[in-house]
């Protein structure tokens, strides 16, 4: 049984260290949700999902590999990236099952971790240049990149978001 345990371990790790290398490899600019994981695994009914992602290791080796790299990573303050509309900034409020962004002010439908994306890209560009164009390849991911073993191609279709960072500026 603890053999197993740590099989699964490994290769969860090993897993984050690809995700994490293929994030450095391909972005110069990377932009997480400053999530409070211990706070959020105390108080939150998803504290076994959040730690089984292993989402505060993957903010970890994607921190030091960027720096060794020279990427850039920007932690931003989470608070209404879900919520706000990427759009027109018009806060939607959403329960965590509804997995559609629909903006009732312009119209907006795009998957909710996908606005999310746009919203924590944004907060950190500004972050970290005033607003001032910088970065060319840029990657974005919050609440909703949620790592799956399963995944063959960790930035695909499954939940991972990239955002051309020239595409999101007027
Ligand atoms: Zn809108």
């Amino acid at each position: 049984m603890a053999k197993i345990h740590e099989k699964i371990r490994n290769a969860r790790r090993d897993f984050l260290h690809k995700l994490s290398r293929y994030i450095v490899n391909n972005y110069d600019y990377i932009s997480f949700e400053n999530l409070n994981i211990r706070e959020l695994v105390q108080n939150s009914s998803l504290a076994k999902f959040i730690l089984d992602a292993g989402w505060g290791t993957l903010i970890t080796f994607a921190t030091y590999k960027a720096v060794m790299a020279g990427a850039r990573v920007v932690r931003v303050d989470p608070s209404y990236t879900t919520q706000d509309c990427s759009v027109c900034g018009f806060r939607v409020p959403k329960t965590l099952a509804e997995r559609l962004h629909e903006c009732p002010e312009c119209g907006a439908v795009m998957d909710r971790d996908y606005n999310a994306s746009v919203n924590i890209l944004r907060k950190g560009l500004t972050h970290l240049t005033g607003g001032r164009v910088g970065a060319t390849r840029t990657y974005a991911c919050g609440e909703g990149g949620k790592p799956s073993l399963k995944q063959e191609s960790p930035c695909g279709s499954s939940g991972w978001d990239t955002v051309p960072y020239r595409k999101l500026l007027p």
